[in-house]
Order: structure tokens, then sequence, then C-alpha cells
């Protein structure tokens, strides 16, 4: 087995706008010097294309959930195509990726799609895909420190997942870490994961987009390096759920990916894995991307629905809290990846998110609030006959639902304006047989 490749793959940031100059990922710049717009990280394919499409696929099969540091995570095994010029003893990894991707049959029955899988990406070191971006942001910064650059500590606004993932990366790096949110507005465990793992937690009185102005002056004033998806550098760990995805069919593409979005880096990131795939060969078709909105957080669906117009708006309160954004940072990158991708947006209100996640849920799943989202959206596309039946559906699952149990509880416990049609709860009984007898009597329809 050939682990290690040796050619000098190359990667640099670059203008999305097209301007021209190239940054090097070890350099803390987060937008173009010349236009002020977002970059990217752009890899060299010629390099790349020195192996041939069947010999890359090999090579990351070989690689796949085994040992030989760093190659069995899912995001390092593909460490040619993410970030070549990082040194492995200063890559930061917990097994990143190599989540289960099951078919999701009864579900699937239900809303007629034979084809329908789960890509539970919420089973992962810290319950969120953010893991996947965070591991790659948080190695390049050891790298960087290691070389001298001045760099105080990592830092994010966040509306709970980044924030956790970015305090257990840094305090597996042994660095400190910062972290933004808006006071009282992410879960009790999304709030106690940063605390856990010793991060510096500000709450601020804010919405994410109020932490997210003021996290982006602390980094370019203060020397604190940004760990926002503004920072394309995660969107480079992002990008392997596409390519982890085809490679669990055996290297086949699935007809349809539907995501949640909020800040719309992930979407971005998951249109990348596929136009590196396509450019090195490993695939010969698109998949449709959909992507998920919140109605009460819906400035891409707004603008899908305006031909492409986009408008920030002020997010309302959703209980898809990790998409509750009314400005997304990567609107630009994530409008042109739907236009390649035949994009679709959809959005789904409260009650059908919840409802959604429930009947899922009953089908043995166990939905955070966003998958919940993305769940509606295929209901609803189904039903418009916008999916086909036997078509093969992917639903990006992006947190685990144990970090929601308020979610879970007001649901079931019809809290606030909520009308579940699928609500369950305890059966409060007192030490007595007969009375169980009486209770699992009305329970298997038997009484
Ligand atoms: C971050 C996040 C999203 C949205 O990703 P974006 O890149 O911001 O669009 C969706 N679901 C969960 C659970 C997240 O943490
Ligand atoms: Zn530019």
């Amino acid at each position: 087995m050939t682990m290690t490749t040796t050619a000098p793959y190359r990667a640099v940031l670059r203008c999305i706008q097209g301007c021209t100059g190239a940054h090097s990922l070890l350099e803390p710049i987060y937008r173009c010097p010349n236009c002020g717009d977002l970059l990217e990280v752009s890899h060299d394919l010629d390099a790349l294309r020195d192996r041939s499409a069947g010999s890359w696929m090999r090579l990351f099969d070989e690689r796949y959930k085994r040992t030989t540091w760093p190659y069995g995570s899912s995001v390092w095994g593909k460490k040619e195509w993410v970030c070549p010029g990082v040194d492995a003893d200063n890559i930061v990894s917990m097994d990143e990726g190599g989540t289960n991707l099951f078919w999701a049959e009864r579900f699937g029955r239900e809303l007629g799609v034979s084809d329908l899988w789960v890509k539970l990406c919420g089973n992962s070191h810290t319950g969120s895909f953010k893991d996947l971006g965070m591991t790659v942001l948080v190695s390049l910064v050891r790298q960087m420190m290691r070389q001298g650059v001045a760099i105080r500590a990592v830092a994010c606004a966040s509306t709970g997942d980044t924030s956790a993932s970015l305090a257990a990366y840094a305090a597996a790096g042994g660095i400190p870490a910062i972290v933004i949110l808006p006071r009282g507005k992410v879960s009790t465990a999304q709030l106690v994961q940063p605390l856990s793992n010793g991060a510096t937690v500000l709450a601020l009185d804010t919405d994410f987009d109020g932490c997210m102005a003021i996290v982006k002056r602390l980094s370019t004033e203060e020397g604190i390096y940004l760990a926002n998806s503004m920072n394309s550098i995660r969107l480079e760990g992002q990008k392997t759920v596409g390519i982890e995805i085809v490679q669990q069919f055996d290297w086949e593409v699935p007809d349809v990916i539907i995501i949640p979005g909020g800040n719309l880096g992930n979407v971005s990131a998951l249109g990348a894995g596929f136009d590196m795939m396509e450019a090195l060969g490993v695939t010969a078709r698109r998949p449709r991307i959909v992507v998920a909105q919140a109605a009460a957080a819906n400035p891409l669906y707004r603008a899908y629905r305006n031909d492409w117009r986009f408008e920030p708006i002020k997010a309302a309160t959703t209980q898809a809290s990790a998409i509750q954004i009314g400005n997304p940072v990567s609107i630009e990158k994530a409008i042109r990846t739907l236009r390649r991708y035949d994009g679709i947006v959809e959005q789904a209100t409260e009650d059908e998110l919840a409802d959604a996640s429930a009947r899922a849920d009953r089908t043995g799943m166990y939905n955070c609030p966003h998958t919940g989202v993305a769940l509606a959206v295929l209901a609803k596309l189904r039903a418009r006959g916008e999916i086909a039946s036997t078509e093969r559906v992917v639903v990006i699952s992006t947190a685990n639902g144990l970090k929601f149990t308020d979610f879970k509880l007001d649901y079931h416990r019809a809290a606030a304006d909520l009308r579940p049609r699928l609500a369950n709860l305890p059966v409060e009984l007192p030490d007595d047989y007969d009375s169980v007898l009486r209770a699992v009597a009305r329970a298997t329809g038997s009484s």
C-alpha cells in the first residue's frame, strides 16, 4: 500500500471575483485585498492529474477508516485534495467523517421515495458536520503558530455548532479559543460544549449577524484568527462530505442531495467537492443540489424566487437555530453552486420542520431541527413531483439530535405555538401491576 504521495501538490487562496494574485493558506487573510470579496482555495489540478481517477479512488478507499496517521480521518484521507501543504505532525484530528449513510427505507416509503438515504454527519466528534472543516482550520493555525505567525487565539461567532467544534479542536491542539454567541439563542448542549473545552465564551445581547460583525473586527485588528466560514479554509474540509457520499456509493453519484443552509458555506463546499471530482475524472455527472431553509430565515429562498436577486433580511426566530441567518456570508458562492447544480431552494415553516423531524423519528431516526427542515423540504418536493419516486436522494443530516433536547421536549409537550401531530409523553403510573396492564392494553389496542 502506498499511503503517502510525493508530488508537489499545491493549493492557494484566490479571489472569487478573479482578481489576480494568490495567497498562501498560511497567511491570515480572509478577503481579497483588492476588491474585498471572499477568497476561495484553488488547487493545482494539473499536479493532481499525475494520478488517474481510478488511482485516487483506490488510494482514498485504502485509507478509509484505517489508522495510519492522519489518513483514517475521511477528511485527511483526502489530504491532497483538501490541504496538501499541512505537515502531518501539525494536524489536529479526532477522526472526522466516515459517518453512516443509511437507507431510510421506512420513511422513504411513507414519502414515496424508494431510494432515500440519510447521511448522518451529526455522528461526529462534537455532534455536527462542522468538525469536517474545523480540523483543517485548526491544523493550519497550529502550523502557522509553529512557523512564528503571531496569533493570540482563534475565534468565531456561532449559532452553536461552530463554537462547539472550534473549542474542541482548539483544545486538542493547545490553542486558546474565543467564541462569541448570541445570548439565549443556542441550545444548552451547545453552550456547555465550548465551556467544557475551556474556551472563553462571550454571550452577547444580539443575534448571529451582530456577533459576526464583532468577531470580524477582532480578526482584522487584534491578531485573532477568524474561524468562521468567511474563512474559506474551513470549506476545504466541509467539501469532503460530497466526496465521501460518492465514495460510500462505490463512486456512484446520487440524483439529488438536500442540505439545510444558513450561512451557505456548506452548500458551496458541497459543490466544490463535486467540481473537483468532475475535474479529476472521478465523476461524469452531477447531482441536483437542494438547499432547505427555515421560512423564518429564508434569504436564499427569496433570492431563488426572484431570479437570484439577493437582499439580506433580519432573520426571525426559528427552532433551526444553526440556520437562523439573515445575511449569509457565502451567498454568492452558493448561488454560483446552485446554478451549476440545477439547484432548488425550498423552505419549511416551524410546524413543518418539527413535524417532519418527529415523523422521521417515528421511523427510527433522531433528527435535529435543521435535518427536520431538509426532510420537510423533501416531502414538499416529492409531493409536487419535483423529485421522482425512483430517484436516489440523499438528505444531509447536519447535527446530532441529542444536542437539541429542548426542541424535542417542546414538540412533545406542545410548547409555544407548536401544533404537534405526533406528541408522545410518558404515561405516569403508580407502582401497580393492574394499572400497567391497562396501559399496555391501551398501547397495543386491545383494551
Ligand atoms: C452550520 C450548520 C448548518 C448550515 O451550514 P451553512 O454552511 O451555515 O449553510 C446546518 N445545520 C447545522 C446543524 C449547522 O451546524
Ligand atoms: Zn478581488
